[in-house]
């Protein structure tokens, strides 16, 4: 009953989910977090930077009596209308101003949407946080440091296991604990304050077989559950899928029976950091006396640094794609890139006949073990496509069950909820769709938690002992990266805009020329119903307006909006649309 969409909020008015709408704009309420210290008396501060209404981004800033603790430092994948923007990050102005008090930055695992936006944090940091993380977490951000110029000299990583205890300053203390999800070395959670303990899930699914047999520590949460649990954070990514999320077990079973039946070369792509699953494909592999390669950049990398710290474990070592192409091709498994399309991917490549070492073979079986991100569904499709017009076989979910997610199902929701059983309870990680069904399920449950708040990024959330509430805003935000330059250009958002109105309605570029023969020079490109008439008027239309300059003596600045105004009312008129105007006006 929780799962249709038109199940009604249930519960009394005190339990619904606080779906607050968007505000337009960054600004605050006045209320703003920075400035003097709080009293030790007050409540616990929560401000979640990213993370909530989207799946990316995730990172939460816990303030109490004068100390900051950090959690997680992600990056987010642009929507399709973010033209050329390849990334985004938080916009980390709180961070800075506060950053004095901030005690110590805990990282629960090694995705992207958790640690991917730190390079870009590290470098505008004033000071060195103590940065806690577990072995394969700490080593995949270092493996970005080169690409961002930062060495070991510009931070202090301090390692930890998933079942550590670390006290991080007098009002935080914080219990990692295992949970199982679709990279090992994964932990949730739980801060203990002056004021009671906030269980913070982590990403997980509830797996009981991964690929290193490690499970999770769900007696950590019971335990919290019977002291008490004031405040629940938990994973909603599938909040609206009922049942249990497959194990990688599952996934494993299903890749090697394609391996067993496969008459030729065997090339899988998945997520370069879906570390258990590429373990569970060399195990595949070697059951079916196949050697493994690894093709593309991010795979390569990934790779290397789990088999150097120890994560991934070969029998044979790992081939390179010029060893592949010597190898018959019954005995080979590749493992790739490109499992979202990415077209510069090496999958994209193969499909596109442009890669430089193999060729497909109408023999070889390609299994696309993912799901396309949402955005991406386009570009997966465009391959998919590409792939079957090359002869190959091509093996995708659902209809092979090569897949699963990495976070967990309705059941698994409710069973964290059930042993946590927080007084208040925060449905974090994941769309709307995804937090508000969450809060449907909390609501559900025999014991549901009082108070459940669905707070916006850059709200300023207050847990009390009595009460849970957004109490103001941060001057939050994001910074947009173009990475495929200099991986760190920032771009602004009338940049955006511009492109946006480029690729939607054209450009018009004028090139005029003041002085006693005024000239003008007219480019239009991309413009629906303009012309060789629409030209010739516009370039009329900035000959006068560089007369009238000229007679009345105007500055250039001025004779520029003489002409700008006046060609986009024309334009707007002749052709309904509004192209980007670019016009120059220069001394003759
Ligand atoms: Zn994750
Ligand atoms: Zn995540």
């Amino acid at each position: 009953m929780q799962n249709d969409g038109n199940s009604n909020q249930g519960g009394g008015a005190s339990r619904s989910p606080r779906r607050r709408r968007p505000r337009s704009g960054n600004r605050g309420s006045g209320n703003r977090a920075s400035g003097p210290k709080p009293a030790p008396d007050q409540g616990v501060k929560i401000i979640p930077f990213g993370g909530m209404g989207e799946i990316g981004k995730n990172m939460f800033a816990f303030e109490y009596g004068g100390d900051i603790l950090m959690v997680d430092g992600g990056l987010a994948f642009p929507d399709a209308d973010m033209l050329g923007v390849d990334i985004l990050v938080p916009k980390i102005d709180w961070l800075i101003e506060n950053i004095d008090r901030v005690k110590g930055w805990v990282l629960t695992h090694g995705h992207e949407d958790h640690i991917g936006g730190l390079p870009y944090m590290l470098k505008q940091l004033p000071r060195k946080i103590p940065m806690y993380g577990a072995k394969l977490t700490l080593g995949l951000l270092r493996g970005k440091f080169d690409e961002f110029k930062l060495t070991e000299a510009d931070v202090d990583l301090r390692e930890i296991t998933p079942d550590d205890r670390v006290r991080i300053s007098d009002n935080f203390t914080v219990d990692f604990f295992r949970m199982t999800h679709s990279i090992p070395d994964n932990s949730g959670l739980i801060i203990h304050t002056p004021i009671g303990k906030i269980v913070h899930s982590g990403d997980f699914k509830l797996d009981y077989h991964p690929a290193d047999g490690k499970t999770s520590h769900l007696a950590k949460i019971a335990a919290a559950g019977a002291e008490g649990v004031l405040l629940l954070l938990s994973d909603s990514t599938n909040g609206e899928r009922p049942g249990f999320t497959p194990s990688e077990r599952d996934v494993m079973m299903a890749v090697d029976d394609l391996v067993a039946r496969a008459p030729g070369r065997v090339i899988v792509t998945t997520f370069s950091s879906h570390v258990h699953r590429i373990q569970n494909f060399i195990r595949v592999a070697e059951r079916h006396g196949r050697r493994v390669a690894v093709e593309g950049r991010s795979m390569v990398k990934g790779t290397m640094i789990a088999q150097e710290l120890g994560y991934l474990v070969t029998e044979q070592p790992i081939m390179s794609m010029d060893q592949v192409a010597e190898m018959k091709s019954d005995r080979v498994l590749i493992i790739t890139t490109g499992s979202q399309g990415q077209p510069m991917a090496a999958l994209s490549r193969l499909a596109s006949g442009t890669h430089r070492k193999v060729e497909l073979q109408p023999d070889d079986t390609i299994i696309m073990s993912s799901n396309p991100i949402p955005g991406n569904e386009e570009a997966v499709n465009r391959v998919i496509n590409q792939l079957y017009d090359r002869g190959v076989k091509v093996l995708y979910p659902p209809k092979y069950k090569v897949h699963a997610s990495g976070h967990g199902s309705q059941e698994e929701l409710k069973l964290i909820l059930d042993l946590a059983r927080p007084k208040y309870f925060i449905p974090w990680h994941g769309e709307p769709r995804h937090q508000v069904n969450h809060a449907w399920l909390a609501e559900s449950m025999p014991r549901p938690p009082e108070k459940i708040v669905i707070p916006q990024n850059g709200d300023i959330l207050e847990v009390r002992q009595d009460d849970l509430k957004v109490v103001g805003q941060i001057e939050g935000g994001v910074i947009y990266i173009d990475s495929m330059g200099r991986s760190t250009d920032e771009i602004g958002e009338p940049i955006i805009r511009d492109r946006q109105t480029l690729s939607s309605e054209g450009v018009v570029v004028i090139m005029a020329v003041a002085g006693a023969k005024p000239v003008a020079e007219i480019i239009v490109r991309g413009v629906a119903g303009a012309d060789e008439a629409l030209r010739n008027e516009i370039q009329r239309m900035t000959v006068d307006a560089l007369k009238r300059g000229k007679s009345e003596n105007k500055r250039l600045n001025d004779i520029r909006d003489d002409i700008f105004y006046p060609v986009r009312r024309h334009l707007r008129k002749i052709t309904g649309r509004t192209p980007l105007i670019v016009p120059t006006v220069i001394e003759g």
